[in-house]
């Protein structure tokens, strides 16, 4: 573990976000350092455990992670029937020098990952970063896991302006193509989703689409936490026919779609169950 590793209390938490069930606070901070900004930035800073972006930028391991995890099942993993790799920090971060995921970040999820399977219990995964070979190779997760990317953009422009520390688009959809040949669930995360005066290519959703449709779930939702997008889709009604597009597509190839809240043509139902089809 590394000399910036930090102590927890506990581990999993029942997360309120949208779709959100009991989730792992393995990490704090995120060396993918997205722009649009970071809800869990700006909610670590609320909080006061990070003061600012550079702080958030250096990522810190919970030594005790793995000892947490095991008294919160003996506890109470009865009642914990899914564990989301997270709301607050990227579970297979990359790192853009080397070009390969951070290993103190990849190896402490897949112990966490391999506890979990150990006691029976599927994970959900989402990352920008590129999966280590061990999930797509290895046959010792739990077969019910779901593999997901996070992917509003092709455009390496686009990553480098606004997730500067994320692997390039094509990184990431090759690293999850390869977990769903190999017969894992996978999904594929459509937000935040830019205006085209913040991504010139963002009009192009279906191409977007085609480029994941190996993945089985969808989920969608528009840009928040900006001014730019929201007078954008004031003056043009953007969002409204984007979603309905995306609507379209997933129905036509048999995809299960789920609409975040507060984007036209938002689904009702919030239960994590979206992930259990298919
Ligand atoms: S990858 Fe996720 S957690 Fe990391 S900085 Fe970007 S939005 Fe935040």
């Amino acid at each position: 573990m590394t000399d910036t590793a930090i102590e927890r209390k506990s581990l999993l938490y029942r997360s309120k976000v949208e779709y959100g069930g009991w989730t792992a606070n393995h990490v704090q901070g995120c060396g993918h350092g997205c722009r649009y900004p970071c809800y869990a930035m700006m909610l670590a800073k609320r909080t006061g455990r990070i003061r600012t972006y550079e702080e958030w930028m250096q990522p810190r391991p919970v030594s005790n992670a793995e000892a947490l995890l095991d008294t919160e099942l003996r506890r109470f993993g009865h009642r914990v029937d899914n564990v989301h790799f997270s709301f607050t920090t990227d579970p297979f971060m990359y790192d853009s020098a080397s070009r390969a995921g951070r290993p103190e970040i990849c190896n402490l999820t897949l112990r966490l990952l391999l506890r979990l399977d150990e006691a029976g219990i599927p994970a959900t995964t989402l990352t920008k970063g590129v999966y280590p070979l061990e999930v797509s190779a290895g046959n010792r997760l739990h077969p019910l896991n779901r593999y997901g990317i996070s992917l509003v953009s092709l455009s390496d422009g686009f990553r480098s302006r606004w997730e500067s520390g994320a692997a390039s688009p094509s990184d990431r959809i090759a690293s999850l193509e390869a977990i769903a040949r190999a017969g894992r669930r996978t999904w594929v995360s459509i937000e935040p989703y830019p205006t085209p005066n913040i991504d010139p290519s963002a009009d192009c959703v279906e191409k977007l689409l085609e480029a994941v449709g190996f993945a089985d779930v969808i989920v969608f939702g528009k840009w928040n936490y900006s001014r730019l997008a929201t007078e954008f889709d004031r003056e043009h009604g953007f969002y409204a026919d984007i979603a309905a597009r995306v609507r379209s597509w997933c129905m036509h190839r048999d995809k299960t779609l789920h609409v975040k809240k507060g984007t036209p043509t938002a689904d009702d139902t919030v239960e994590w169950s979206v992930f259990e089809a298919s």
